[in-house]
């Protein structure tokens, strides 16, 4: 196979269009709803799918961010390297925090940990005496982060510098949820230990929620990539990804016919079935099957039986302007939110974005 060849090859699977400057709009329009606080982005697990690398750049040299915040301290070497050209000292944060065997990996990549436990704590101090390093207060969601009643003696211990103070919210997708304004009111107790350091609470989340939540560093994700932090669809944030596959073959049924694995959908009267080169290995949920819908040519088109791994079939009968092979089915996009295509196929919006398969061709605009 040639180059061409393998090209071609891989335009006959399922692609992303990343609109890059929608991205830099939604940074900037987080950036604006809390004004008074820096905005960081959060690029962890491949900026959500979107992909770490082109997003971070794009958020460093278009919309100015020079803060970062990842899972890993793995990501963290790799977004260094990334972001070497744009934003070589940009400050990038690790949520997980140190481990005795990942220490190299700060110093080498000039990482900053959360500080999450005792144990890291006295690793870090030990180490890196005096280097700063966020710290992660639990404040009610008992995932990860310090206890209040330990700060004290975390402050305390010789060699600690907090420059973020930091906690998270249980509850963002419910504004007003009566837990969110309980964390924030312990957040603010607890901060009072550390006058010196910056102080980070909100989410995409507790971004759009009132400025009680912004504070002075800001951490949105989800809502950089497009989607929807709430229990609803917020139409303030643009959409980034547009998510295609080919039809490559169209079918006419009689009605008792089936369609797909387990015969789940059968036709009731002469249906036509195009099928499409895109299934649960891209990232689209067997959930959607017979719910989820695209768009072809400008009309919507419901899916028709089960979502395979490579393949689905859409019910294409009552399309005002039938589809040929080789016409896209849109999945995701302006006019498919990730909050209705979640929706519909019973998962959450992290959940659809973050598992995007590694063959789902990126294409940057
Ligand atoms: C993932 C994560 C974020 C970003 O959350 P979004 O809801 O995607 O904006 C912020 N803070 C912490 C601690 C996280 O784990």
């Amino acid at each position: 196979m040639n180059k061409k060849d393998a090209k071609d090859a891989v335009t006959s699977g399922p692609w992303a269009e990343i609109d890059l400057s929608a991205l830099c709009a939604n940074y900037d329009m987080l950036s604006a709803a809390a004004p008074a606080a820096e905005t960081a982005g959060v690029v962890k697990c491949n900026a959500y799918g979107v992909g770490m690398e082109p997003a971070a750049k794009a958020l460093a040299k278009r919309s100015g961010c020079q803060t970062f915040f990842v899972a890993y301290p793995e990501e963290g070497a790799i977004l260094r390297a990334a972001l070497a050209g744009d934003a070589p000292d940009a400050d990038i944060f690790v949520f997980h925090g140190p481990s005795p065997t990942t220490l190299g990996v700060f110093r080498d990549a000039r990482l900053t940990p959360v500080i999450n436990s005792a144990e890291q704590a006295g690793w870090w101090a030990q180490a890196f005496p005096s280097i700063p390093c966020a710290l992660h207060a639990d404040t009610g969601m008992n995932r990860l982060g310090l206890g209040l009643e330990t700060l004290g003696d975390i402050n305390a211990l010789s060699g600690m510098n907090v420059s973020v103070f930091m906690s998270h919210l249980a509850c963002g997708a419910e504004p007003d949820h009566e837990m969110n304004a309980r964390q924030r009111d312990a957040f603010a107790e607890a901060s009072a230990l550390f006058p010196d350091a910056r102080k980070s609470l909100a989410a995409s989340a507790g971004v759009l929620m009132d400025a009680s939540y912004h504070y002075d560093v800001t951490r949105p994700g989800i809502a950089l990539y497009g989607a929807s932090p709430f229990s609803e669809d917020e139409r303030r944030i643009k959409s980034v990804i547009t998510l295609k596959a080919p039809i490559i073959q169209i079918r006419d049924i009689n009605p008792g016919d089936s369609v797909g694995y387990n015969a789940t959908f059968t036709a009731t009267k002469p249906a036509r079935i195009a099928t499409v080169s895109i299934g649960y290995g891209d990232g689209i949920p067997v959930g959607g099957s017979g719910r989820a819908c695209a768009i072809v040519n400008g009309e919507r088109a419901q899916i028709a039986g089960r979502v395979s791994m490579d393949l689905i079939g859409l019910d294409i009968t009552s399309l005002a302007e039938p589809p040929k092979i080789g016409d896209a089915a849109a999945f995701l996009g302006p006019d498919i939110r990730i909050f209705e295509a979640a929706s519909a196929c019973g998962v959450n919006s992290y959940e659809l974005l973050t598992g995007l398969g590694g063959r789902v061709d990126r294409r940057y605009l």
